[in-house]
């Protein structure tokens, strides 16, 4: 993952993601206009931040790619498995769920996020993208799994040719986990402990990138690149939803076949 700049404006890259078939970006929480606690390129109108800020939000980082909130397809996040399968006439609505696929050369998905990760996954060979949302139900839930089997349903995909990337999310550094989070991974998850590790306090820390990453490969997922960039210890750059105690905004991610 690299940082990419175009008019000043910070935005992350996945390196294996940077290529002509593709655009994408993470932005940052720079480069906007909200004040705090959303300072300030928050673009979640789910939040307390003024309307007319996100709008203004948008239009700055959505425009590096030609695109508004009416040009681009959005998700109402759930926290659940559901994939939604579509297309530019998708424009400017919010299908209930967390993950979008498109195999239509243009058409911009986008979403949200303040600790949870993103998945992001292309198959060259039948030129398709999808883009998701995990934190920890989604990973209990199988969110990434969920993609790469919309993606074979829709597409035809084949996991092995998916080339998929983990944005940056929550870190097992700062992640302590209770109840029902403790009693869920290891309902689902093969070797429980390595995900709950024991960083040295009276309660585990989870680490849902490798849960993620866990989920693509059981779903026979190989290319898999992970930044290793905790939200939480990097309030500078991300939203965070458990750093900041909920009082924070949302930072995006766009991702456009072309
Ligand atoms: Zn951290």
């Amino acid at each position: 993952m690299h940082f990419h700049e175009k008019d000043d404006f910070p935005y992350l890259q996945f390196d294996s993601l940077t290529i002509p078939q593709l655009q994408h970006a993470i932005f940052t929480r720079q480069g906007g206009i909200s004040p705090a606690p959303f300072d300030s390129l928050n673009l979640s109108v789910s939040v307390a931040d003024s309307k007319d800020n996100v709008y203004a939000n948008r239009r700055r980082a959505y425009g590096l790619f030609g695109r508004d909130t009416e040009t681009a397809v959005h998700a109402h996040l759930v926290h659940g498995n559901q994939v939604s399968v579509v297309t530019r006439a998708d424009y400017g609505t919010w299908p209930l769920g967390d993950a979008i696929v498109t195999n239509e050369p243009g058409c911009a998905l986008t979403m949200n996020f303040a600790d949870c990760g993103s998945v992001f996954l292309y198959d060259p060979i039948n030129h398709a993208i999808g883009l998701g949302h995990a934190g920890w139900k989604g990973a209990i839930c199988n969110l990434p799994g969920a993609m790469v089997r919309a993606m074979t349903a829709a597409y035809g995909s084949r996991p092995a040719d998916l080339l998929a990337a983990l944005g940056p999310c929550i870190g097992v550094c700062c992640y302590e986990v209770g109840e029902p989070v403790i009693s869920e991974v290891h309902a689902t998850f093969a070797e429980p402990e390595t995900l709950l590790r024991n960083v040295g306090g009276e309660r585990p820390h989870f680490d849902l990138a490798e849960a993620n990453r866990r989920n693509l490969q059981n779903a026979g997922v190989a290319k898999i690149e992970m930044p290793n960039l905790c939200t939480a210890c990097r309030t500078d750059l991300f939203f965070s939803h458990r750093a900041e105690k909920g009082k924070t905004g949302r930072f995006g991610s766009m991702f456009i076949l072309v």
